[in-house]
């Protein structure tokens, strides 16, 4: 960061050779995360933002740094002009964002730019007006010290951009994403953000990183980080993960900063995952954030033309010092065996400033998790679910038409009522067990159960005709401000599955009644993990079609999960609407619902 302002020169021509090269400004959340960057660079305290249209009409950014001189002013929009490299020896220390001067030439040469800048206290200023990359002369303004950056009109000389680029609602969601992943690792600067003419945003300076995560992402979800720190070599890393179990299945965050940029790195990735795998929960996809402080000449930042990747010297080492350090929190003390599968409330409720030790909040966790004795079923939060789910015409007993096998039935009776004397057992609280006339059945209930919302899903959107039960009392919902720019883009189709959920001012949305058959369920995360289904790109991936994709989000949020514990009446039913659902062989992802071990298959393997 700087501080004063530095000579911007342009670089010269084998340093630029030697740069990333490819398109920086693809969108509109590019032009602010670049603009952005630079205040940071600059050593701001204070950053605004206003952004209209989706940034298609304006993208403004304001801060309080350090000023651009007459010089620099006109310079800066110069390709390949920056104050912050001058050699290629310099690519292999940096320790700024940016670092090419091309992001003030290619927003410039995009839009129609203006730069007003002072750094000075004089308040004496100098604006540079810019227009498809064409610079009018500088003029005199005034301006207090800092640098505001207007781009208006993105991409209104290239039409052809524009009629690629995604729904306005897709790239105002890219820019909220932009902003929560930016301000993260700068707990010093205030931000505030209007899009729209409405402040999605608004975060004050705060005193350390766990705050900084407890503005973006929520208190509750910051209470229910733990802390691991390590260090090696040139190296020191710090995570913040939560324990709870819920977040496990579908992970909000999975954010890496490495010198305080955010980028993408599998080895830290699949080391946080491991850990989780192996000592937690075997399909863990734990959230994180994860902050590595790195020697700069360790890591070469110059591999991708938008800096969302960084290279390290040796990835195998990063896999595992990240592994470790993450493991070091989850490992079981060594004479209690392998921990079981992870919790579902946090293990500790305390602040950030009464936080339990990390070994004792693993303890307490995992004593939490101890089976109970009792064996009791009256502890599943959706002991309702699925019972309370209506029976379809019930064709229970002439299930299972697997393509090209011949028909199995599930009971020598043909009564409908001997379904509910079907044994089943639930295994690992995760698979159904259900022995049928020639062989046995294994049922994924989670799978299961998401086939069967889904179907019930997208008839609720057909003919809107879904049974929704008011809550006693309302469930209030603080969401990040990503989260809930996806929720208000969704209100529709949450309303036809049956939940009646209300903006309530700031982040919190306030759910007033759910879908009937979850009356008793755990609404909040139903809700939260349907959000983040959403948010979740692969999704769109899998379902371009929206009404597809909210069913499968509606599905896949509330949909029992494993480590659910059901009733046999519940595995009955869940069995029975699953055998009367349309495709019960595949969840809406193409993953099996049911296994199928023949006896003759089980002879074979028992060498009969
Ligand atoms: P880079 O950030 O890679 O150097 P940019 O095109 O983003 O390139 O910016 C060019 C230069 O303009 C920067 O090197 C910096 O000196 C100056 N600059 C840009 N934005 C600001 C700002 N908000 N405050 C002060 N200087 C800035
Ligand atoms: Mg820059």
């Amino acid at each position: 960061m700087q501080t004063s302002d530095p000579r911007i020169e342009v670089l010269p021509q084998n340093v630029v050779e030697k740069i990333a090269a490819g398109e920086v400004v693809e969108r509109p959340a590019s032009v602010l995360k670049e603009i952005v960057e630079n205040s940071i660079d600059a050593g701001a305290t204070s950053i605004e933002i206003v952004v209209e249209d989706s940034g298609f009409a304006l993208v403004q950014v304001t801060d309080n740094g350090c000023g651009l001189s007459c010089e620099n002013l006109e310079r800066s929009v110069l390709r390949h002009a920056t104050s912050k490299i001058r050699s290629a020896d310099d690519l292999f220390a940096i320790t700024t964002m940016g670092f090419r001067g091309e992001a003030l030439a290619s927003i410039s040469a995009v839009s129609k730019t203006t730069i007003s800048s002072s750094n000075a206290e004089s308040g004496l200023g100098y604006s540079l007006a810019c227009e498809g990359g064409i610079a009018s002369p500088i003029t005199p303004v005034s301006h207090v010290r800092g640098t505001t950056v207007s781009c208006r009109d993105l991409f209104y000389n290239v039409p052809a951009r524009k009629k690629f680029m995604k729904t306005r609602k897709a790239e105002r969601l890219a820019l909220v994403k932009v902003l929560e992943q930016v301000v993260i690792p700068f707990p010093g600067i205030r931000f505030t953000a209007t899009i729209d003419g409405k402040n999605v945003f608004e975060v004050p300076a705060a005193d350390s990183l766990l705050a900084r995560i407890s503005q973006v992402a929520g208190v509750e979800f910051a209470k229910s980080l733990v802390k691991a720190q390590g260090s090696t070599k040139g190296m020191d890393a710090v995570l913040f993960f939560p324990l709870s179990g819920n977040d496990l299945a579908r992970p909000r965050y999975q954010n890496l900063y490495v010198n305080l940029r955010k980028v993408d790195n599998d080895s830290v990735l699949y080391g946080v995952r491991q850990a989780f795998t192996q000592l937690m929960q075997r399909d863990a996809r734990p959230s994180f954030f994860c902050f590595i402080d790195v020697d700069p000449a360790a890591i070469d930042v110059n591999v991708h033309p938008t800096k969302q990747k960084v290279k390290f010297e040796n990835e195998r080492d990063l896999f595992g010092f990240i592994y470790g350090t993450v493991a070091r929190v989850l490992k079981p003390a060594p004479d209690s065996g392998f921990a079981p599968a992870a919790q579902r409330r946090p293990a500790n409720g305390g602040g950030p400033g009464e936080r339990a030790s990390y070994q004792q909040q693993t303890e307490a966790a995992r004593q939490e998790q101890a089976p109970s004795s009792t064996g009791e079923q009256g502890d599943t939060s959706y002991g309702q679910t699925i019972l309370a789910f209506p029976r379809r015409d019930s064709q229970a007993e002439k299930l299972l038409e697997p393509a090209g096998e011949e028909r199995i039935q599930l009971t020598d009776s043909t009564e409908a009522s001997a379904w509910n004397l079907i044994s089943c057992y639930q295994i690992h609280e995760m698979l159904i067990l259900a022995p049928i006339k020639n062989g046995i059945l294994l049922i994924d209930q989670h799978a299961a159960h998401e086939r069967i919302l889904y179907e019930q899903a997208l008839e609720d959107l057909k003919d809107k005709r879904s049974t929704s039960q008011q809550l006693l009392f309302p469930i209030v919902l603080r969401l990040s401000a990503t989260e809930k720019a996806v929720f208000e883009s969704s209100g529709e189709y949450f309303m036809a599955f049956g939940f009646d959920i209300q903006d309530f001012g700031g982040s919190d949305v306030s759910i007033s009644a759910t879908p009937s058959f979850m009356i008793n369920g755990d609404v909040e995360h139903s809700v939260r993990d349907m959000i983040g289904y959403l948010l979740d790109e692969k999704s769109v991936e899998h379902f371009p079609e929206p009404h597809k994709r909210y069913a499968a989000a509606f599905a896949c949020g509330a949909a029992i999960k494993a480590g659910q514990k059901l009733s046999e009446e519940e595995m009955n039913a869940l069995l029975n609407s699953l055998f009367s659902s349309k495709n019960p062989y595949t969840c809406p992802h193409g993953r099996p619902t049911v296994v199928r071990i023949s006896l003759d298959e089980l002879s074979r393997r028992f060498l009969r």
